[in-house]
């Protein structure tokens, strides 16, 4: 029992130049390796961004050794406790961009970026009438989660975000825009792009939503649902006063927090779905997707070709009782 939150999730960033991403991430590889921890690490010319999961005293020689080096001496760790790894394997990938943004012109956040809001300025901004909170992340994301009352960018990843504002322009302009996404790294480079366009007043969360969630003060107030994070654990808490469920079951529109992927490999899609639609709909988004050849749900639960019959006549009487 006692060893059971003996490990931790580590989040952070730095956007500062790294020489030779390619040498660094192969000599940063086996630095992690050797010391056992886990998880994602991306490097680039403009930095380095990673979350890794391993014990206490893992993690902490790890943010020890970072923080010994000059360019990573003010790097700021956000620190999870967790049961265990979050992370299957251990992987450092040299990057053209820490966040793939894509932009001809691209930003230096270091040389232009949005305003840093702390938790407490970003919760009052947000109750100012003039202002509009603008979710920097993609779709899927804030489906599970957001704060009350953001506009929610019609995106599936990152770098589609700089036409979707070109595009809805009436929604944000003349007002203060604060931006938000995970842990502050998408926002450095999405409100300085902002600032670029010229918006004028445009700042952003400053650690993003998971140093929201833990700040003592605000404690995660007026965000609904929960976070979603890109390791294992899929979504963390963040609202320590009041748990608003904002997700809904891809399925049947009930209330839901629960992530699955389509049981097809091809389409993989990611969506928030019962255990019980889980099993009714054998985890397949759609009918193609589950008389897949390849359903690993059918796999999984040893389903014979009458099963699937089965259960898919069921989806169809009541889908035709529905309509009727
Ligand atoms: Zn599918």
């Amino acid at each position: 029992m006692e060893n059971s939150k003996e490990y931790r999730v580590l989040l952070y960033y730095k956007y500062v130049e790294i020489d030779d991403p390619v040498e660094y991430a192969a000599d940063h590889l086996d630095f992690c390796k050797d010391l056992g921890l886990k998880g994602r690490i991306l490097v680039a010319h403009e930095g380095i961004n990673g979350t890794v999961s391993g014990t206490v005293e893992q993690t902490n020689k790890y943010i020890e050794t970072m923080h010994n080096d000059p360019r990573f001496a003010d790097m700021t760790f956000k620190v999870d406790p967790h049961e265990g790894h979050a992370f299957k394997k251990m992987h450092v990938r040299p990057r053209e961009e820490l966040v793939t943004l894509r932009l001809d012109d691209d930003i230096n956040p270091n040389e232009t970026t949005g305003k840093y809001y702390s938790p407490k300025e970003f919760y009052e901004a947000m109750q100012d009438e003039n202002t509009v909170v603008l979710d920097a992340r993609n779709d899927y994301e804030y489906d599970v989660g957001h704060f009350r009352g953001a506009i929610r960018p019609d995106i599936e990843s990152f770098r589609e975000l700089p036409e979707w504002v070109e595009k809805n322009k009436h929604l944000i302009e003349g007002k203060r825009i604060l931006t938000y996404c995970t842990g502050g790294i998408r926002c450095e480079k999405f409100s300085g792009w902002l600032v670029k366009e010229g918006f004028e007043d445009v700042a952003q969360l400053h650690g993003g939503i998971v140093t929201y969630g833990k700040d003592p003060e605000v404690q995660g107030e007026l965000w609904d649902g929960k976070c979603y994070v890109f390791d294992e654990r899929i979504s963390v808490p963040v609202n320590q006063k009041e748990h608003v469920v904002v997700g809904v079951d891809y399925f049947d529109g009930e209330p839901c927090e629960r992530y699955v992927n389509c049981a097809n490999p091809e389409c993989n899609r990611q969506m928030l779905c019962s255990e019980k639609n889980e099993h009714k709909y054998m985890r397949g988004c759609s009918h193609e997707c589950r008389v897949s050849p390849r359903n690993l749900y059918v796999q999984e639960h040893n389903l014979s070709a009458e099963e699937v019959e089965e259960r898919l006549k069921r989806i169809e009487e009541e889908n035709t009782k529905m309509e009727a």
